[in-house]
């Protein structure tokens, strides 16, 4: 039986039909050109023509359609025997009838032909028939191996903790499946414009994890899937026409295949390919299933990707959070569970077992003067602003405080409802102390300036008192007694001396006032400043002959006393540091919300060693320390720039002049 199925195979069940039909319209042509030579009725010869032609051209239309039929190719060897069957048993039939002795056919030319033919065509009829029923069992059994290969796969996706695994057995389920002799995972390497073989069935050995393929090349198939946003299907890759077959296909003698993106076509993650040797027919429910696979795979990788970021971005804030002494907490609002880590659990000193506890417990350790505020704060967040920050001590069972910060946000639902909390804790024990030492270091730090002032006014206050006894003293030498012109110089030393120690405790008492005495800031109009300060200078502008030339200067906000100061002791020096005939320029110049005022002269310039000791108290400058000044100008200068927020600063060419310049707050009103 298996030589005789072997046999029919090799020769093509069709073309045995096909051949059967035909010899039947030979027989039936011969016979017709023999019955009309020895005269037997046309009409006859027609008849019985019909009879054994029809059946001969039904044998030979049913081997042509039935490769375009529905019917597997593997079965047609199977409907080739149902219709020799048909013919045999005819023919057995006709020789058992003829054989018995009162029977025989008449006509034998005409009897056999027409029965054995109408006995091929039935027994074609069954083989169809059969055929169909086999066809679709094959089917239903490979659909059915289909989708247990899917729940399988899903399952396995499931489970799996390595990608490989999961890829190897998608390929084996998807090569059994189909019954191809290949298949496999190819992983996209976008940066190389190749795709690496990373796990497959069926392949030579060494290939897996090995291999690669372009995926850009126009010839590769991988390109074109990876092109197409559809399964690709190739019948026969010798006559296919949208690519060639690459190296890896050729080598191993692929004819035909499906393969498929893995992941979204916008971003895929690689290909799934499936190849045989054979020219395979792949159905639309082949195609879905491939494409099943390849979604389950693409799922798994997209879902292994996501935890292991998961897990980077968990062990990232275990750093982050150990590093910065921070503890973090959930709170489920409704069954009012608080979950702690480690570190938050340890600061609060409780069990590391605890899996969960009530709020209330965590406000235990809160330090008395603080738990109801903090507590207050928590209902706030909760009831109104959603968010917590807030900043409390925990009091440790050794006595030892440890301040910390806790921000929360809160998770409501659809309805408004509070669900949850999350939160952390952060150890700011050392901030605070900084906080703390600070805050008193610039108490400290008023508190003796206070005295300083203090100190500075009264001793200059109470010098001026013996200061005016030696003056008048010397007022009343020099008036009543009669001195020689040694005598006279002498006197004139002490009083010029005890005027110039006037001048400097006026300076020392007008610098100790200027954070106490000074006015509140407010907008000052520098122009109208300017003008006071010429008025003031008046004379000493027209004794040297001095030019004063200015910008338009803005409105500031500030002291108007204490400017007039600064501008007058600038411009006074600018005028007695030059030559004769001095010319002075004043300028003011935007700097953001700042303004940067110049007062430049073509004087005789500052050394610069000098230029920062200047304004120092009572520090003169060599250039001509014979001048009227006391050395207190500038820093008094410096003083009251320093209480509007301001900067002062010189530059200066020994020879050629300086510039001073300072910065004031703008009034907000330009
Ligand atoms: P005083 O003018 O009373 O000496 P200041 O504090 O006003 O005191 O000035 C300190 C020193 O700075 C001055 O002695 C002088 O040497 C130098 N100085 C100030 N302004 C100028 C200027 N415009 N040009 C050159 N030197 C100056």
């Amino acid at each position: 039986m298996a030589y005789w199925h072997r046999l029919v195979s090799t020769i093509g069940g069709r073309r045995i039909i096909g051949a059967l039909g035909a010899l039947y319209v030979v027989l039936a042509v011969f016979r017709a050109v023999i019955m009309f030579n020895i005269g037997e009725p046309t009409s006859s010869i027609l008849l019985i023509t019909l009879l054994i032609v029809v059946p001969g051209f039904l044998l030979i239309y049913g081997a042509y359609s039935l490769s375009r039929s529905d019917i597997s190719a593997e079965f047609h060897t199977d409907i080739t025997g149902w219709c020799l069957a048909g013919f045999g048993a005819m023919a057995g039939l006709l020789i058992l009838f003829h054989l018995q002795p009162e029977g025989g056919i008449s006509e034998p030319l005409t009897g056999i032909p027409i029965l054995t033919a109408l006995g091929s065509v039935g027994g074609l009829g069954v083989g169809i028939y059969d055929g169909r029923a086999k066809t679709q069992t094959q089917q239903l059994k490979r659909r059915a191996k289909q989708q247990e290969a899917v729940a399988h796969l899903g399952q396995f996706a499931l489970e799996a903790d390595d990608l490989n695994d999961l890829m190897y057995e998608a390929a084996r389920k998807v090569a059994d499946a189909l019954d191809n002799d290949y298949c496999k995972v190819l992983d996209l390497d976008p940066e190389n414009e190749e795709l690496l073989l990373r796990q497959g069935v069926g392949w030579k050995e060494g290939i897996a994890g090995e291999a690669t393929v372009s995926s850009v090349e126009a010839d590769s198939q991988a390109a074109y899937t990876l092109a197409n946003n559809h399964p690709i299907i190739v019948e026969d890759l010798e006559t296919e026409t949208r690519f060639s077959g690459p190296e890896l296909l050729t080598s191993h003698d692929v004819h035909s295949g499906i393969s498929t993106i893995i992941g979204p076509f916008d971003e895929p993650w690689g290909i799934l390919g499936t190849h045989d040797t054979d020219q395979q027919e792949f159905t639309e429910e082949d195609v879905n299933f491939v494409q099943s696979v390849a979604n389950i795979l693409a799922e798994a990788i997209e879902r292994t990707e996501k935890e292991n970021q998961l897990r980077d971005r968990k062990a990232q804030l275990d750093v982050a959070t150990e590093a910065a002494s921070i503890g973090i907490w959930t709170w489920d609002i409704q069954k009012d569970v608080v979950t702690a880590d480690e570190s938050l659990l340890e600061l609060y000193e409780m069990d590391p077992a605890t899996e969960g506890a009530p709020m209330k417990a965590f406000y235990e350790p809160i330090h008395e003067d603080d738990a109801k505020e903090t507590w207050e704060e928590l209902e706030r967040a909760i009831e109104e602003t959603g968010e917590l920050r807030t900043e409390f001590r925990i009091e440790r069972t050794t006595g030892d405080i440890t301040w910390v910060e806790s921000r929360g946000e809160v998770e409501y639902d659809i309805y408004g409802e509070p669900v949850r909390m999350h939160g952390a804790v952060a150890d700011i024990t050392e901030r605070k102390a900084r906080e703390q030492r600070l805050e008193q270091l610039v108490a400290d730090l008023e508190e003796s300036n206070k005295r300083l002032e203090k100190f500075a006014y009264a001793a200059s206050h109470d010098l001026q008192e013996p200061l005016r006894m030696v003056s008048s003293y010397l007022q009343l030498i020099d008036s009543r007694y009669d001195l020689d012109e040694e005598g006279e110089e002498f006197l004139e030393f002490a009083v010029d001396g005890a005027e110039r120690m006037r001048s400097m405790i006026d300076g020392l008492l007008q610098y100790s006032r200027v954070e106490t005495q000074g006015d509140p800031l407010e907008p000052v109009d520098l122009e109208r400043i300017l003008d006071d300060v010429r008025e003031n200078l008046q004379v000493t502008i027209e004794e040297s002959d001095a030019t004063i030339e200015a910008d338009s200067l803005p409105r500031v906000q500030g002291d108007p006393d204490q400017l007039r100061q600064v501008v007058q002791n600038l411009l006074d020096n600018a005028i007695e540091y030059s030559d004769d005939q001095p010319t002075v320029h004043v300028t003011a110049e935007r700097n953001g919300t700042d303004w940067i005022v110049s007062i430049e002269d073509e004087g005789i310039g500052i050394n610069p060693e000098e230029q920062e000791q200047i304004f120092e108290v009572f520090q003169r400058g060599q250039s001509r320390s014979d001048g009227d000044g006391t050395g207190i100008g500038l820093a008094l200068c410096e003083r009251i720039i320093e209480r509007h927020g301001g900067d002062i600063w010189v530059e200066s060419e020994p020879g050629e002049g300086s510039t001073f310049s300072f910065t004031l707050p703008s009034s907000g009103r330009q």
